[in-house]
């Protein structure tokens, strides 16, 4: 077949189509993929980049074999975006320390929900001006003319979900980057939280109902749905403002699948299968996340939307704190981590903050070398992301399958002579088990006082990320070794090497 020909066929529309489907099929196919290969360290990074690929194939598919002719300036103003977009988000995440991760993450999220309701805004100004005369506003007004409801429910949706998701995420950003570091609860705000819901419910359904438009001093107007933007926008502040401390990575990640839904409606706004595939996917394992985490923490989506957990992340709320703490020096420790037969270490956000994941792992090595079994006990929420431990510990080649979960280690901590405990805090404070009113009760926690010996390292006695003391420390079994972690560990290496 002649180049010449097949380019013409090339250009023929139904071939442009048909290519452009198989860009998305691409697309959804390996967005799958990527999701299946990020359950699994091994592969996370990998299934990252395969998703990224076929977001690339449906996003420059989309852009020139679209339906519909496209100038130069538009093409121009395209790129520009992408090159913006792409240089800001490329230094922003290069630049992010891992500890930071999660603010970038609720902004990134903030930003997706930005770009839903603004999708939703365009198409509805869109199909009422641009498309269609004054005179089909009038006759939707009259009943005459209704335009699609599905058409409108999957507008008014998209813009409601993704304003909420916005406007959420940005104030979750401000509590993580510690802006907005109390919550905020204004009386009765539960009840408030509700009114507005429901009013940001009604109006929308009324908007579908009235096709959008309404007649104002005699004027057809359709400007009512930027007060359904910003009614979606002020619930979004008022959702987030009384969730404080430790709900805060469940609210980032119910938002997340916020926008994905939102995501989704723009999909069915297009008829665009890669954009509702990608907004389901989101919103699923957006809410799959937030389910797993609500379990990690045994708390019910419920309570951490309406029940004010996390109150003391500051309030400094606790237990009556008596009795002594124990120091430990680091020659005496290297003794007891030499002789042990098993030591288990737990981490946490201190050893995040302070980089020690290299040293640890050499510190594991070294024990081995000695004939000491040693494992590292992940919880769930250890740190300040989902999986935070294990790509931390990834970054220095610790084995995966040194990683244990919560539910597999706390059976064997029984048999454990050394538990060294390096940054980690809430995750191991018995308050959550024995403390009703401690806001942590109810979290599953590193069940740490069961090992023979428990070993503390952190720099002070301040408290963790819910803002509570933790009687763990005062344990008769406990001795702290103060320092920050990674200073403290390369201490206990050296010590370790000088002995037999
Ligand atoms: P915590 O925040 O409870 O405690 C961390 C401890 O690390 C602090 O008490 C601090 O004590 C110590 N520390 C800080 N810097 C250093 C350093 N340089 N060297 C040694 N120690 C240091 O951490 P956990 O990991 O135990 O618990 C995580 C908490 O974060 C939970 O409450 C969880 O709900 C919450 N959270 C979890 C998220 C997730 O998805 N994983 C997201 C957001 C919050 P000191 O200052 O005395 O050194």
């Amino acid at each position: 077949m002649a180049i010449s020909h097949i380019i013409t066929e090339l250009t023929n529309y139904n071939m442009k189509q048909t290519i452009l489907e198989i860009c998305y099929l691409i697309g959804s196919v390996t967005f799958i993929m990527g999701l299946k290969m990020m359950g699994n360290a091994k592969t996370a990074r990998k299934g990252n980049m395969v998703g990224a690929v076929g977001m690339t194939i449906a996003i420059f598919g989309t852009i020139f074999l679209h339906d519909g002719d496209v100038s130069g300036m538009i093409y121009g103003l395209i790129f520009g975006a992408i090159a913006l977009g792409t240089i800001i988000g490329w230094m922003t995440a290069k630049k992010v320390q891992m500890t930071k991760m999660p603010e970038l993450v609720s902004m990134f999220n903030g930003m997706g929900g930005a770009c839903a309701a603004l999708i939703s805004l365009i198409e509805f100004n869109h199909y009422y001006h641009a498309e269609y005369p004054k005179v089909l506003m009038g006759a939707a007004l009259t009943g005459e003319y209704h335009p699609p409801y599905g058409f409108l429910l999957a507008i008014f949706a998209g813009l409601v979900i993704g304003s909420i998701s916005f406007s959420g995420s940005v104030i979750a950003y401000l509590k993580l980057n510690g802006t907005m570091n109390k919550p905020v609860r204004l009386p009765a705000y539960n009840i408030i939280n509700l009114v507005v819901l429901i009013a940001t419910l009604g109006f929308m359904a009324f908007l579908v109902y009235t096709g959008g438009v309404m007649l104002v001093g005699g004027q057809l107007v359709s400007y009512f749905i930027y007060v359904l933007l910003a009614l979606a926008i002020v619930y979004g502040v008022l959702f987030t403002i009384p969730i404080g401390g430790a709900d805060m990575p469940v609210v980032i990640s119910l938002l997340n699948s916020f926008t994905g839904l939102a995501a989704a409606f723009g999909g069915f706004l297009y008829d665009n299968k890669v954009m509702l595939t990608g907004g389901i996917l989101v919103g699923s394992a957006g809410t799959l996340l937030t389910v797993i985490m609500c379990k990690a923490m045994n708390r019910s989506l419920g309570s951490v939307i309406f029940g004010a957990f996390g109150a003391g992340a500051t309030a400094a709320a606790g237990p009556d704190v008596t009795g002594s703490i124990k120091d430990m020096g680091v020659s005496d420790l290297a003794v007891l981590m030499n002789y042990s037969k098993k030591v288990v270490i737990v981490p946490g956000y201190g050893l995040a903050v302070a980089q020690a994941q290299h040293v640890i792992h050499e510190l594991e090595l070294l024990l081995e070398e000695r004939g000491v079994e040693v494992k590292y006990a992940i919880h769930p929420v250890a740190g300040r992301m989902p999986g935070h431990m294990n790509v931390l510990l990834a970054e220095s080649n610790v084995s995966y399958d040194k990683l244990v979960e919560m539910d597999d280690i706390n059976p064997e901590f029984e048999q454990t002579d050394v538990v060294l405990i390096v940054g980690a805090n809430d995750v191991v404070n018995p308050a959550a088990k024995s403390d009703p009113s401690s806001p942590i009760y109810g979290m599953p926690i590193l069940e740490v006082d069961r090992a023979k010996n428990v070993i503390v390292n952190k720099r002070s006695m301040n408290a963790g990320y819910a803002g509570i003391d933790n009687l763990l420390f005062y344990d008769p079994k406990c001795s702290m070794f103060f320092g920050d972690a990674k200073k403290a560990l390369t201490e206990l290496v050296a010590e370790l090497k000088t002995m037999e």
